[in-house]
């Protein structure tokens, strides 16, 4: 592909840059500082501007995702080569969003490229059966992960939709306990420590306090009618924090004498080992749920586990629970995911990748010392903090009030250097970014600390 006419960004974009923080700490300077941000974003991205505008006369606020959403208006972007994106106003950014963990291809790999073009011309589209690919490729995440059984989804939310509704079939109990923080899809959401508004079953859910083991183990024991427990082992989308293994290792032996369920959220963290979180941790769960990249950059959801358990939607034996899905085994995400975990994110692959992540946020985390920015994560999934504390040591969204202000300055000035990143300050790195680029990452952030020195210093 020949991208559009691209301006390098990269290497105009210092120029607004320069200007230091008024040297107090007040919330004004932080204001000076963000609103000049952002009239530098609002000049910067015109075509962005008109494009959301326009896209909001169909689409509600003009999104479709709501994550996606930032104001004054949200980047579109253009078109991604490789581990980079291009807006639709030209600028080019390393992609660090890296699709919230689903992109590690990148947007071009010549491998997923031909498994792509090979499906289309040899396969066709979806068959409207049952196919062996979508067998091999159970086969191998089974084999990756120590499942006996596993059922494919469109989406890592509809995964632990039917997990939950599989486990309350098998238990016939109904509660679910999971923790403040906690994400699990669109409709399995508890951020707050709240059951979300647009949550499902929103009697049935605990919620409990996220590594806090006697309050957990108390819970285990003493809720009544429970299911299941439901944790990821490192909280993705509160900030990539982690659970630590006394937490999880309780939560799997409580659950064993209750007769409880241990369903462990690996949608994110499954490519952080190439046993996921799971084998990193030495832990053995009942079910464990899938999605993101193992659909190679197609969409995808898979839950499996023990196969007494998974029996319950075995269509062969009366009584079994359905599970439809117009698109669960369709051929382009069977094949560009197969290919993609067999032969581009191999065991050693996945290795020195997330050895390379570890590294990175090393070294952030070095650069970050004294200030109101830090680093949380595991291998090559990384999340920035601003708090008045500049702690790194989160182990539950409660140990930390984020200070939105400074985030979104970072955000805004991150860009104008080059870097895609999530406004909420999670990054997934993509297979083959160039050490340059993390490097010059790691300086982007140093001049940022100096250049706002006096409102990122903790007081
Ligand atoms: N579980 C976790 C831990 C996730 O991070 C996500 C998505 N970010 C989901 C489930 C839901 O996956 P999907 O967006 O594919 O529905």
């Amino acid at each position: 592909m020949a991208p559009i006419a691209i301006s390098e960004a990269v290497s105009d974009a210092s120029a607004g840059l320069q200007t230091k923080s008024a040297s107090n700490n007040s919330g004004d300077a932080v204001q000076a500082a963000l609103d000049a941000a952002t009239k530098r974003f609002e000049e910067r991205n015109p075509v962005s501007k008109k494009l959301h505008e326009t896209a909001a006369g169909t689409l509600p606020g003009g999104n479709t995702r709501t994550l996606l959403h930032t104001s004054p208006f949200p980047l579109s972007m253009k078109c991604g080569k490789g581990p980079f994106v291009w807006d639709e106003d030209g600028h080019k950014m390393a992609d660090f969003v890296g699709e919230l963990t689903a992109g590690i291809y990148g947007h071009s790999n010549p491998v997923i490229r031909e498994a792509i073009i090979s499906t289309f011309d040899n396969v066709g589209l979806s068959l409207g059966s049952t196919t062996t690919q979508e067998y091999k490729h159970a086969e191998l995440i089974c084999s990756r992960f120590g499942l006996e059984r596993l059922r494919f989804t469109n989406t890592g939310t509809e995964a632990n939709l039917h997990a939950l509704n599989g486990v309350k079939k098998f238990t016939g109990r109904r509660k679910v306990l999971v923790f403040c923080g906690g994400y699990h899809g669109a409709v399995l959401s508890f951020g707050d420590g709240k059951v979300a508004e647009n949550n499902v079953d929103r009697a049935d859910w605990v919620v409990g306090k996220y590594n806090d083991v006697e309050s957990t183990r108390t819970l285990i024991q003493n809720t009544p009618d429970l299911a299941a427990v439901l944790v990821e082992g490192m909280q993705g989308s509160a900030g990539c924090i982690r659970g630590t293994r006394d937490f999880l290792l309780t939560i799997q032996e409580e659950s064993k004498k209750a007769g409880v369920i241990f369903m462990l959220d690996e949608v994110m963290t499954s490519r952080i080992h190439p046993g996921g979180i799971q084998r990193l941790l030495d832990l053995k769960p009942d079910i464990t749920t899938f999605g993101k990249y193992l659909g190679g950059g197609f969409p995808i959801g898979a839950f499996g586990g023990r196969a007494d358990i998974m029996a319950v939607y075995d269509p062969r034996v009366p009584g079994s629970l359905t599970h439809s899905g117009t698109f669960n085994n369709n051929t382009m995400t069977m094949y560009a995911g197969y290919a993609g975990l067999s032969q581009v994110f191999t065991d050693e692959v996945n290795v020195a990748f997330n050895a390379k992540g570890d590294s990175f946020r090393e070294k952030l985390r070095a650069a970050s010392k004294g200030t109101k920015l830090s680093f949380t994560g595991l291998g090559a999934i990384l999340a920035s903090h601003f708090s008045d504390s500049g702690s790194e040591d989160i182990s539950s969204v409660d140990d930390i009030v984020e200070r939105s202000d400074l985030k979104d300055l970072f955000w805004m000035e991150m860009l104008e250097n080059g870097y895609w990143i999530t406004r909420r300050g999670m990054m997934a790195l993509i297979l083959g970014t160039p050490d340059e680029e993390l490097d010059r990452f790691v300086r982007c952030v140093q001049d940022f600390l100096q250049r706002h020195e006096a409102i990122v210093t903790i007081a």
